[in-house]
């Protein structure tokens, strides 16, 4: 089988790996704050929170920006469910933002009709979570405006998007938003195992998360409510979890960090020759902005003429082939917990109809030219 994405792990990979097993710490060490440090610095943002993955970032995201029962929190419905679970972890009521079929993206259109509407009802979202599909950011500066009129926070959920750039700056930067988060699961463009991190410019925000990914203890002396009774001393000031990112972890980061330009420039070589090979077939791959370099995690591509019948056909004909496509997404609102909790077929009509024809074709750095035309051709016969 071809898989629709895979990690890239070398020796230098291995090798960081074992040393942090050989030296004095697996967890709590230097690495997880050289890595934070790290993607800092290369994003342009102030700071960064690694944490054991981007559900666990998405989650202390919400809570950090004082997310809880009574709120309203918006994000697009093609995504992964974590997007919209964080919002549910804080009690927060959750609804989505019907996409742009072009890039899948959230629609600022769609944006900024339902915030003039829930003006009028009084259900304003206090956050906005886009969702940079693929690896391509949505229009952060449009999102950014609305957000200013309309009094809402922002997290980017950058799961795809790590190495990719919005208007010539790193997605990370976080320029237009309150936080940003990445995730670095293996099947995304740089991996920790599991992991995530989250960045922002704001120093309060970055503190309440660093202190919420580890109970809610802190042991700095301002931050503290009782005076100390010792040098042993620390205190849990709020309720926060175990969501740490080992060293072991880090380690690995840290050395695929070093590979993510070559991995997202291989990236968008492969798209370019996919695009190239599919031009004459009756297939439209995600529409790219000028504003945009797309970290591309994903290759999607939509059936220009799709039944139902014909859609799930071509999957499971390209998996006889040994080719492992995926769908990015099932749209979040028609997953049967969402169905539980009042969401219905028909509420994001773009969305379903993105749904009814895209196509995850296989992207990851060690595809080869030979698979992909093999890919193609595949598809070629199929349609
Ligand atoms: C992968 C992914 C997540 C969750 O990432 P984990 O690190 O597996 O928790 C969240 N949002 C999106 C869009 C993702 O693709």
């Amino acid at each position: 089988m071809i898989p629709y994405s895979k990690q890239s792990i070398n020796q230098t990979d291995i090798d960081a790996v074992v040393n942090v097993l050989k030296s004095d710490w697996l967890t709590q060490g230097p690495k997880v704050p050289e890595f934070e440090d790290k993607v800092a610095a290369y994003c342009g943002a102030k700071n960064a929170v690694a944490v054991n993955s981007a559900t666990s970032a998405l989650h202390l995201a919400c809570l950090a920006l004082n997310i809880g029962p009574g709120d309203i929190v918006w994000t697009s419905p093609i995504s992964f469910v974590a997007s919209a679970n964080c919002a549910l972890y804080c009690g927060a009521q959750i609804d989505f933002v019907d996409i742009e079929l072009g890039t899948g993206n959230m629609s600022v259109d769609r944006l900024s009709e339902k915030l003039a509407h829930a003006k009028t009802k009084g259900t304003l979202p206090k956050l906005v979570i886009p969702v940079h599909l693929a690896g391509q950011s949505c229009d952060m500066k449009e999102i950014h405006k609305l957000s200013q009129q309309y009094n809402f926070k922002i997290i980017e959920d950058a799961s795809h998007a790590i190495g990719g750039l919005y208007k010539g700056n790193k997605i990370g930067s976080c320029q237009f938003s309150d936080i940003t988060v990445f995730s670095f699961h293996p099947v995304k463009i740089i991996t920790s195992a599991e992991g995530g991190l989250a960045l922002s410019n704001n120093k309060q925000l970055i503190r309440a998360m660093q202190r919420l990914r580890s109970h809610g203890i802190t042991n700095v002396s301002d931050e503290m409510t009782e005076s100390s009774h010792g040098s042993w001393y620390y205190q849990q000031v709020e309720l926060g979890f175990n969501y740490r990112m080992t060293e072991l972890q880090a380690a690995l980061g840290l050395s695929q960090f070093n590979q993510l330009d070559k991995f997202v420039a291989r990236r968008n070589l492969l798209a370019k020759q996919y695009d190239e090979l599919l031009k004459p077939m009756a297939v439209e791959p995600l529409l790219q902005t000028s504003d945009c370099y797309s970290a591309f995690h994903l290759y999607i591509i939509k059936l220009a003429i799709s039944t139902p019948k014909k859609h799930s056909n071509v999957f499971e004909k390209l998996r006889e082939c040994g080719i492992f496509c995926q769908l990015h997404y099932i749209p979040i609102h028609l997953q049967p917990y969402y169905k539980k909790i009042g969401f219905s077929s028909g509420d994001f009509p773009v969305a379903e109809s993105y749904y009814s024809c895209a196509i995850t074709l296989p992207l990851h750095p060690n595809l080869t030219a030979k698979e992909q035309r093999y890919i193609v051709a595949s598809l070629g016969k199929l349609l």
